[in-house]
């Protein structure tokens, strides 16, 4: 898959410390060959690793950050922008009802998705009532009715007699009169787009003239569902698309190159048969799993906004040198502790994150206190020798600080892991380092 791909691509570039702009190329290569062959549309692909490259180049390298780093990030936040950016939402109307109706070929998951939408949108306190418009396909009606009575939302029908224009305009009008602020339409699909189908839903378009018409594609075809979503577009003006079965074994090209190509956002996503499972489309996070590494990311983003350079180059030359001391691990708890819990930062940190001994690790604003005091009671000679504080002395740090001689031992416990751990990091760094004598 695409994630795997590019994961593999981002091993290589993070063993490195500084990027050629070969080396970018080259990574690019390998991102151009894992979109296209999670068949993501190839002009859409071209564009992409163009602004990629271009911002990638010209990168401004910042200290905490390796550069292949940088590059993983510019193509997250690339990706994210090329669906959309951030999260679409329904259009509610200012008078109700609000009005959706849903498009789309023979099951791509239309009368599915209405269900699905509906409790979805009572959850956010709406009360939905579902139209069946579908009178063409045998049991179409029932299939509506039998969701509607599942979640006990109301179903309005007129049987197949009657032209799904006239439902439709019916439908609203009972809506209106009975509270309902929306009406959510389930129309007729076919196996592929034809002119009757086009004119039939144009029509009903025109009778209630719907805030929002939804395209329902199966996100396991591929470019068709994109190419169906073009040309449902251009006869209908759509406001958004629901890409269905994400939770099948897609390639999820579709969802990368769906906004590109048609203008229209991503709103929801169908994650499995169930009427609960319809999500909000996010693109941030579909980023995140396409590129397959998760909290990565959000760890980078924290980096960058929180430490402050020039105080980690000092404190990561002081860990080199196998200088790190009590002091300097007060100054890293109140760094690290503007970031959020302990745990929770090394957890986002790949090869850490199932370390068992991390609990110990854990920190709270109280605890920070006691830390500061216990250690501000230490001698400097103490600070800078803390394996040499025995048992007297620990009795004396406890009563300065008005803590207890089990609060003093377990301070010592932490910072020794917390050495040992850096070590481990250290070792780490260094074997990657050998390893990129090769390039
Ligand atoms: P329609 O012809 O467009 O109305 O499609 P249906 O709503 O009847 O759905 C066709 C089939 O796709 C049904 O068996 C649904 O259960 C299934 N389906 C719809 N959405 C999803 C989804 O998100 N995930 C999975 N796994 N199946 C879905
Ligand atoms: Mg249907």
């Amino acid at each position: 898959g695409l994630a795997e791909k590019l994961q593999e691509t981002f091993k290589k570039l993070r063993g490195k410390g500084r990027l050629t702009e070969e080396d970018v190329d080259q990574a690019l290569k390998e991102v151009r060959r894992a979109l296209i062959g999670a068949d993501v549309n190839f002009k859409v692909v071209k564009d992409f690793i163009a602004r990629v490259r271009e911002r990638a180049v010209g990168i401004d390298v910042l200290q905490s950050l390796t550069p292949a780093q940088q590059v993983i990030k510019i193509v997250h936040d690339e990706l994210t922008s090329l669906m959309g950016g951030s999260r679409s939402k329904i259009e509610l109307a200012s008078a109700p009802p609000t009005v959706v109706m849903m498009v789309g070929l023979h099951g791509a998951g239309k009368t599915t998705t209405t269900a699905k939408l509906a409790n979805h949108m009572r959850r956010q306190g709406r009360r939905p009532l579902l139209v069946a418009c579908d009178i063409y396909r045998p049991a179409a009606i029932k299939q509506l009715q039998v969701l509607g009575g599942q979640l006990d939302i109301p179903v309005f029908n007129m049987g197949d007699g009657v032209a799904p224009p006239d439902i439709a305009r019916a439908a609203v009008e009972k809506a209106r009169r009975e509270g309902n602020d929306l009406v959510i339409i389930d129309t007729a699909g076919r196996l592929h787009i034809d002119e009757e189908l086009m004119a039939e839903l144009q029509n009903i378009v025109e009778a209630v003239k719907p805030n929002e018409i939804l395209l329902v594609v199966d996100a396991m075809t591929g470019q068709d569902a994109v190419n169906v979503a073009k040309t449902f577009n251009e006869r209908l003006t759509l406001t958004g698309v629901v890409l269905t079965k994400l939770d099948g074994d897609t390639r999820g090209g579709a969802a990368l190159s769906v906004k590109a190509v048609t203008g229209c956002p991503i709103k929801f996503v169908g994650v499995g048969e169930k009427l609960d499972a319809l999500e909000d489309f996010h693109p941030n996070r579909m980023a995140d799993r396409i590129l397959g590494m998760g909290d990565m990311l959000t760890l980078i983003e924290k980096a960058q906004a929180n430490f402050d350079q020039e105080q980690v180059e000092k404190l990561n030359k002081r860990i080199r040198n196998m200088e790190f001391t009590l002091d300097d691990f007060v100054q890293q708890l109140n760094q690290v502790k503007k970031m959020g819990p302990i745990d929770q930062i090394l957890g986002m940190i790949p090869g850490l994150g199932g370390m068992k001994k991390l609990k110990d690790l854990e920190v709270d604003e109280k605890d920070l206190v006691l830390v500061e005091a216990i250690i501000k009671s230490m001698t400097p000679w103490e600070r800078q020798h803390p394996q040499e504080i025995n048992g007297s002395r620990r009795r004396r740090i406890a009563r300065g600080s008005g803590t207890s001689v089990q609060e003093v031992n377990r301070l010592l416990k932490q910072f020794e892991q917390t050495r040992k751990m850096m070590r481990q990091l250290m070792e780490m760094e260094k074997s990657v380092k050998k390893g990129k004598k090769g390039f």
